[in-house]
């Protein structure tokens, strides 16, 4: 599309610590979540559950590679690469992040989040919500082993009755 008025940059993020000098960089998680659901809300009436899902899925793809590029960077060790990972996850109060499966050599992998940013408490549904997460993972996977491209695919999640969101990462390519 021409003319975009709104590419992503990590700039649009701001300076928090000018911007914020009395409320600071945290905020409720319910406003977080609140912003989440009504996006997918409207996204899905307008376009359908599988757009919406497609949507969500891409913009965390978007978020993992700038998420990497620009808070992980430059890094050559797996183990190391997921230890910085856990670290900031986190940090940043997003989830408690494990490897429950990595074989490199075949690009399988099995992680869980605990305490998703995302889902963690939601009314039980019979569904994986964790579309965002999905895309999110896949980037950071797709932005550590440059070379491959990987399918994520979350398999229980909180909502699903699992007290824990678990994804499986397949390389594609
Ligand atoms: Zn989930």
């Amino acid at each position: 599309m021409d003319n975009r008025k709104y590419p992503f940059s990590w700039d649009l993020l701001g300076d928090i610590a000018v911007g914020r000098p009395n409320l600071g960089p945290i905020t409720r998680i319910e406003l977080y979540r609140l912003m989440q659901y009504t996006f997918r809300d409207v996204i899905e009436a307008k376009f359908g559950t599988e757009k919406a899902d497609e949507i969500f899925y891409e913009s965390g793809r978007l978020a993992g590679l700038e998420f990497f590029k620009n808070m992980i960077g430059k890094i050559n060790d797996f183990h190391e690469f997921i230890r910085k990972l856990q670290e900031l996850l986190r940090e940043l109060r997003l989830g408690i992040l494990r490897v429950e499966k990595a074989d490199i050599d075949q690009g399988s992998f099995v992680f869980t989040v605990d305490e998703d940013l995302d889902c963690s408490g939601l009314p039980e549904s019979d569904q994986e919500i964790c579309k965002y997460d999905e895309g999110f993972i896949a980037a950071l996977m797709e932005s550590f082993f440059a070379d491959r491209q990987f399918c994520v695919k979350e398999v229980d999640c909180w909502c699903t009755g699992d007290r824990t969101c678990r994804f499986t990462a397949e390389v594609v390519v």
